[in-house]
């Protein structure tokens, strides 16, 4: 008896019972976790003609189909790669779609590591690369050319929180032939369904809401029918695959993600509505404030927000806002996201070109966690009076 979710169900629902059947697997409610390299074949001729469903750990198991079909079911896509982190899922889609003598147009304000691989990497095998404002819109159009074969977008910006006209860059992307890609990890599909809006592939760290406990690292990459097939041949060409516990877990923590999600959502726009009224802070960078330049098209894109977004310290210099950092007790100081607590981190804008602000002082970037939210106020205070007293 398979389950029966009707096509109009609510997305808790639906992440409660995506992906796997239960009783594909005598009715245990959760997907078998497979630890698999070798798959055995009942005679000669399917050994030879490879015809059955699983053939090799690499290619997949029974695990990792149940967190592909849970991601496809949430975006829409025609297939889900499932990479060991999520920096993987960003290089993964590049490496599929980006030859030698191309040129990539990567928005200024992406994740770092991101811009490292590719100045790093892609440059090295003769890949153009060429950094556009997150804010450049239908104007991307004038910096496509004849070889432009991928438009990478991330929005809100890493570490800024610049939105994107994302149907408008598609617009223009697809007019020029190129494709475009999307870093959805801010949003997650619940947030913002990409392929919806014409993106031909979205990307997640799952290692951040999906995984949402700070303990795996996992990434996904999904793709609409046109862009699966190569896709799909790029991560079986590389043997790139993920362990089946990490796998797993993510799994797991979609079933939850909805209801952490909206936690996360009004904790955070509590503490950035109180922040912005605070002495000390010159600005809060929270796309779901109305303070927010680009907050109009966040409003018309988006249907949440998550937990992260940046502060500016005001008139503060480098050690005050040390001070501030150090006097927090409940958020700790470290990267990454989307776990249970809340964290804190400088931002550096100093490998950036265009996206570089002005900003009134330091930024610190922080992730609202489940934590009681009148706790998280009473931490961020002793940080804004110990900036203050630095001076
Ligand atoms: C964290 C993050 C990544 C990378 O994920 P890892 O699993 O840490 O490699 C990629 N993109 C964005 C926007 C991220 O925040």
């Amino acid at each position: 008896m398979a389950k029966r979710i009707p096509d109009g169900a609510g997305i808790n629902t639906r992440l409660a019972h995506g992906g796997n059947d239960p009783h594909d697997y005598h009715g245990f409610v959760n997907p078998p976790v497979v630890h698999a390299s070798t798959v055995l074949f009942p005679d000669a001729a399917t050994l030879a003609s490879r015809a059955q469903k699983y053939t090799y750990g690499t290619h997949g198991t029974p695990t990792t189909d149940a967190l592909a079909q849970a991601i496809d079911e949430l975006e829409g896509s025609a297939g889900t790669i499932i990479v060991p982190s999520g920096l993987m899922a960003v290089v993964v889609p590049l490496l599929a779609f980006l030859s030698a003598g191309d040129h990539l147009l990567l928005v200024d304000s992406v994740y770092f590591p991101t811009r490292k691989f590719a100045d790093a990497m892609l440059k090295r095998m003769g890949v153009d690369v060429e950094y556009y404002d997150p804010r450049a819109g239908a104007g991307i159009a004038s910096l496509l050319k004849p070889n432009t074969r991928v438009v990478f977008t991330e929005s809100p910006g890493s570490n800024t929180f610049e939105v994107q006209d994302i149907p408008a860059i598609v617009a223009a992307a697809h007019a020029g032939g190129a494709i475009v890609m999307m870093d959805n990890t801010w949003a997650t599909p619940l947030y913002f369904r990409a392929l919806d809006f014409g993106v031909d592939i979205t990307i997640h760290a799952a290692t951040k809401y999906p995984a949402g406990h700070a303990d795996v690292l996992l990434g996904t990459a999904s793709a609409n029918a046109a862009c699966w097939e190569q896709l799909r041949a790029t991560v079986n060409a590389l043997g790139c695959c993920a362990g089946p516990d990490d796998v797993y877990q993510v799994l797991r923590g979609l079933r939850t993600m909805g209801v952490r999600l909206e936690r996360h959502q009004e904790s955070a726009l509590a503490i950035a509505r109180w922040l912005e009224r605070q002495d000390g802070v010159a600005r809060v960078l929270h796309p779901a404030l109305e303070s927010h330049p680009d907050h109009a098209l966040w409003k018309r894109d988006f249907s949440g927000s998550s937990g992260l977004f940046s502060v500016v310290l005001a008139g503060a210099g480098h050690k005050a806002s040390h001070a501030f950092l150090d006097a927090l007790g409940i958020f700790g100081l470290g990267h990454s996201w989307g776990g249970y607590e809340s964290l804190a981190a400088l931002v550096s804008l100093n490998d950036r070109t265009i996206a570089k602000g002005p900003f009134e002082g330091p930024l610190v970037r922080l992730q609202i966690g489940l934590e009681n939210v009148e706790d998280l106020k009473g931490d961020l205070l002793r940080g804004l009076e110990a900036a203050r007293r630095v001076g």
